[in-house]
C-alpha cells in the first residue's frame, strides 16, 4: 500500500469520498457497542459457572485448618487460597495476604494508607509538600485516577518494548525524594501487551530510591493471561530479585482472579515482604474482621490448584484468540503500509494498543462513536487524560461477539482512514 502522505490531493479526495460512502453504509447497520473496557465476554463468564455449585453442603465449608469459612477468622485468608494465589504470582504463601474482590481496591487503600499513616512508620504523605508518582505511558487509566484523586503529581515515563524507560526511572527515583511510587503492569501490560524484560526487572529490584518510603506498585493483573500455547512471555519474579538485591521491601505485588473467574467477584491478593505485609495488616485489622472466605474456598475447590487454573486460562484463550486475530488481521490488511498508524500484536492480556498519526486519536474515537462503537476515551491511557501527542487508542476486543467485533473493527479502520486523510489534507 502506498503511504497516504505520498498520495496527491486529488487521490486523497477521491478516496475520502469512497470511504465516506462505506462509512454511511456501516453506520446504517445501527451497531450499538460498548468496547470501552476490557471486560470478559458472556461466553468467558460461563466458563466458571460450576464454581457456584461448590460448597453446597455444610461439610464442605471448612478450610484445611478446620475453620468454618462461614464464620469470622483468618485475616490473612485461608491457607489454600494463599497457596493458590501464591502460585499464580510465583511467591510463597507466607508472602501472600488475601483481600476482597478487587485488586484495584487494595491499590487504592494502599495509596490512601500511605497518605494518612505513611509507609512502615515514615511521615504520612499528606504531611509532605509534594508527592510524586512515576507513570509509564501509555498505561492503565484507573491507576492514574487513584493518584490523581489523592493530588499526587504524576510524571510520564515512556514505555519501550522492554518496559518503562529505565534510565529515566533510575534518575528520577534516585534523585528526587518526593518520588514515592511507580505504577507498573509488568506482564502483558495494559494497553500495549508488553512484558518487562529480565534486565528491566533486575534494574527495578536494584533501584536506590532517594525516599525510604518509595515503593514499586507491581500490578501483576495479567500474569497467567496468555493467548497462545506456543508463544508466551515470561516475567522474572520481582520479589525474589528485590530480596537478592538487598531491597526486600521495595515492591508490592498485586494480583487478582478478576479475569480468571468473575470480574468483581474474584479474589485479590498482595504479595510483599514480611515487613510490608505487617504494615498492611495493621491497617487491615482495623478495617475488617476478615474477607470473604466462602469465595476463597469456592475458588480453591473449583480450580483445584495452579494446574487447574492454567487449564482454565486456556479455555479463556480459545475464546479470546480469534477476537485478537480479527482485529490484528484487519489492521494488517487495511492499514499496513499506509503509515497512518502503528500497533502491537500482544501474546497475552486484554488489549491492542493503536497509535494513530499525531493529533488524530480523539477525532478517530469520536468518528467511531458516530457509527455506534464506543471505545476507551482517547487520552485515557495517560495521566490526567492528556495524551501529549493525541495518538494512543486502546482497543479492547474481548467483550463483543465475533460478528460485532468484525463490524466494529471495520468501523474503526474506516474512522482511522477518514480522520487521517483529513489531517493530511489540512
Ligand atoms: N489492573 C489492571 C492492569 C487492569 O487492567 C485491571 C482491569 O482491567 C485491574 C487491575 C482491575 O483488577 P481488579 O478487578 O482486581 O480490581
Amino acid at each position: 500500500m502506498t503511504p497516504y502522505k505520498e498520495l496527491s490531493k486529488e487521490q486523497l479526495q477521491a478516496m475520502k469520498a469512497d470511504l465516506e460512502k462505506q462509512f454511511e453504509e456501516v453506520k446504517a447497520k445501527g451497531l450499538n457497542l460498548d468496547m470501552s473496557r476490557g471486560k470478559p465476554s458472556k461466553q468467558q463468564l460461563e466458563l466458571a459457572m460450576d464454581m457456584l455449585e461448590e460448597l453446597k453442603s455444610t461439610d464442605k465449608l471448612k478450610c484445611e485448618t478446620g475453620i468454618d469459612c462461614r464464620n469470622y477468622g483468618l485475616l490473612d485468608g485461608i491457607p489454600e487460597a494463599r497457596r493458590l494465589l501464591g502460585e499464580m504470582t510465583e511467591v510463597s504463601p507466607e508472602n501472600i495476604v488475601i483481600f476482597g474482590n478487587s485488586s484495584l481496591n487494595v491499590m487504592f487503600d494502599t495509596v490512601s494508607r500511605s497518605m494518612t499513616h505513611g509507609v512502615c512508620g515514615s511521615t504520612p504523605w499528606c504531611k509532605l509538600d509534594k508527592v510524586k508518582f512515576l507513570c509509564p505511558v501509555p498505561g492503565y487509566d484507573r491507576h492514574f485516577r487513584i493518584t490523581e484523586y489523592f493530588g499526587i503529581e504524576m510524571i510520564n515515563v515512556p514505555m519501550t518494548p522492554t518496559g518503562p524507560d529505565m534510565d529515566m526511572v533510575e534518575e528520577l527515583v534516585s534523585t528526587d525524594p518526593a518520588v514515592k511510587g511507580i505504577w507498573c503492569v509488568p506482564k502483558y501490560s495494559n494497553p500495549q501487551g508488553i512484558t518487562y524484560s529480565p534486565e528491566t526487572v533486575k534494574r527495578f529490584a536494584n533501584l536506590k530510591p532517594a525516599a525510604e518510603d518509595f515503593r514499586i506498585f507491581w500490578d501483576n493483573a495479567y500474569c497467567i493471561h496468555h493467548l497462545y500455547d506456543d508463544k508466551q512471555d515470561f516475567l522474572v519474579e520481582i520479589l525474589d530479585q528485590c530480596e537478592k538485591a538487598g531491597n526486600p521491601d521495595l515492591v508490592y505485588k498485586f494480583v487478582s482472579t478478576s479475569k480468571v473467574s468473575f470480574p468483581g467477584s474474584g479474589i485479590a491478593a498482595v504479595a510483599a515482604s514480611e515487613r510490608n505485609l505487617n504494615d498492611f495488616r495493621k491497617h487491615m485489622s482495623v478495617q475488617t474482621i476478615g474477607h470473604d472466605k466462602i469465595n476463597q474456598l469456592r475458588h480453591v475447590r473449583f480450580f483445584g490448584g495452579i494446574v487447574g487454573m492454567h487449564k482454565h486460562m486456556k479455555k479463556h484463550a480459545e475464546i479470546l484468540r480469534p477476537k485478537f486475530e480479527i482485529v490484528e488481521d484487519t489492521l494488517e490488511k487495511e492499514l499496513s503500509g499506509a503509515e497512518i498508524g502503528t500497533w502491537q500484536n500482544p501474546r497475552g492480556g486484554y488489549f491492542i494498543s493503536f497509535d494513530a498519526m499525531e493529533g488524530c486519536a480523539k477525532a478517530i474515537v469520536a468518528k467511531a462513536a458516530e457509527a455506534g462503537v464506543k471505545m476507551t476515551d482517547a487520552g485515557a491511557t495517560y495521566p490526567y487524560g492528556i495524551d501529549p501527542k493525541d495518538s494512543n487508542i486502546r482497543i479492547a476486543p474481548s467483550f463483543p461477539t465475533v460478528d460485532e467485533l468484525k463490524l466494529a473493527t471495520e468501523i474503526f479502520v474506516l474512522s482511522v482512514k477518514l480522520v487521517s486523510i483529513d489531517k493530511i489534507l489540512s
